[in-house]
């Protein structure tokens, strides 16, 4: 039988096996558990093509082990029950995953997979924070734990402990193909600052100064302590959206700009975008700077119905830049395309992890298994985005959606002949 959707899981599998070594790959990540009657890798392969085709409970999961097409792709003959999904996931080591993603990444670098993802040449990583997870009753030795008040059944307003987990994340952002490179769990009593850097001191070592050209983060890592390191230890230059929050500098750049012609003048995806460049400004004492400031304003209109009316209303944006480190030779509308990357949603890793991979669902709530399965989750999502975005036809021509493309692979695996992973 050689159906359509046959076609696709056998492309994908073909592609993982001739680009990926995923067998060699999948044989890596063995678990501590002495004699087991199920091999880590059918395990491993389980959770990872329930990642792929949109399978997320461990009940689910264990009854899709029953059909022979998932027991010949993971290569076990037999089902794999909720419990040994959470024993394995408990027993698995978190940082051969982690070097899986780091060995994917840079393939995918080598064979210029991210040239299209560079805006004027510079390819930029950002920075963000993402509760996975919480809970009111349950937690385990890695939680946070914050109070929180509510109302009880009386109506009076109590104080109550909540357990959560929440990591740093660093996505490779562009305007093609964007993934996570690397996360970092924050640990009890952490600031967000502080996971940041030994994440970011983390990468340097494994990806090198090199892998990617600028960091783009949020008003929250707008600190003299953080550009200070991220600018002059580790050696990358940052761009911050600033806050009014920000003290002196916000209000410094608003007066500097204040009544004065705009620098540069261009458009962008319909928007009349103005900039301001403000530069060699003082930031603090913990980080003298210079840093440089930029004042967008955008205006745009859109078409609205007002009084039954479809009227076209004008809308106004206004952001504020701060640079930090070497990026002199760009232009502040350059600067502000840079920025923005972190917002777009097209092609965004982190926003469609969050609204398609079921970013916040932990299967298993337990110190080592949160950062395994997130692990496999994020595998999961390069290994099939840059399949499908490197190598699909089908989403090249516009004929298929990334969410129709898994619904495609899980269908294939259930019709047509069963196809044979560790085959050829
Ligand atoms: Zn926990």
């Amino acid at each position: 039988m050689n159906s359509p959707d046959f076609i696709e899981l056998s492309q994908f599998v073909h592609y993982l096996r001739k680009r990926f070594h995923l067998p060699c790959l999948a044989g890596m990540f063995r678990d501590s558990r002495l004699r087991p009657r199920i091999p880590s890798c059918a395990v491993w392969l389980s959770l990872f093509l329930g990642e792929v085709v949109h399978v997320f409970s461990f009940l689910q999961l264990q009854a899709e082990t029953r059909l022979p097409q998932w027991q010949r792709w993971v290569g076990y003959r037999g089902e794999i029950s909720d419990d040994t999904f959470d024993y394995v996931s408990e027993r698995l080591d978190p940082a051969p995953l982690r070097q899986a993603a780091w060995w994917i990444n840079r393939k995918l670098k080598r064979g210029k997979a991210f040239e299209a993802s560079k805006l004027h040449g510079l390819l930029v990583v950002s920075l963000d924070a993402n509760e996975q997870f919480h809970s009111d009753h349950r937690c385990c030795e890695d939680c946070l734990c914050r109070e929180v008040t509510r109302k009880n059944a009386q109506g009076q307003e109590v104080k109550t402990l909540q357990y959560y987990h929440k990591q740093v994340y660093a996505q490779l952002s562009g305007p093609r193909l964007s993934v996570i490179l690397d996360f970092e769990p924050m640990r009890a009593g952490e600031e967000e600052c502080a996971t940041a850097l030994r994440l970011l001191r983390r990468m340097r070592q494994e990806y090198g100064p090199r892998f990617w050209d600028v960091i783009v983060v949020d008003s929250w890592y707008v600190n003299g302590p953080f550009l200070k390191t991220v600018v002059e230890e580790l050696g990358w230059p940052v761009i911050a959206v600033l806050k009014q929050e920000c003290r002196e500098v916000h209000q410094e750049i608003q007066a500097l700009t204040r009544g004065q012609v705009a620098t540069q003048v261009v458009e962008r995806d319909g928007r009349q975008v103005e900039v301001w460049d403000v530069p060699k400004l003082r930031f603090t004492d913990s980080y003298p700077g210079p840093v440089r400031g930029i004042k967008v304003c955008e205006q745009w209109t859109e078409r609205k119905r007002v009084g039954g009316q479809c009227r076209r209303v004008p809308q106004e944006q206004n952001w504020i830049w701060v640079v930090a480190g070497e990026l002199s030779g760009y232009e502040g509308a350059i600067i502000r395309d840079l920025g923005h990357l972190r917002w777009k949603v097209e092609n965004n890793a982190f926003g469609e992890l969050t609204q398609h991979w079921h970013l916040t669902h932990c299967a298993h709530h337990h110190p080592v298994a949160v950062v395994v399965l997130l692990w496999i989750k994020l595998l999961a999502f390069t290994l099939f985005h840059a399949f499908a975005i490197l190598n699909s036809k089908l989403l090249r021509l516009g004929q298929v959606t990334l969410k129709e493309l898994r619904n495609r692979l899980y269908r294939s695996l259930l019709c047509g002949e069963p196809l044979l992973f560790f085959s050829g």
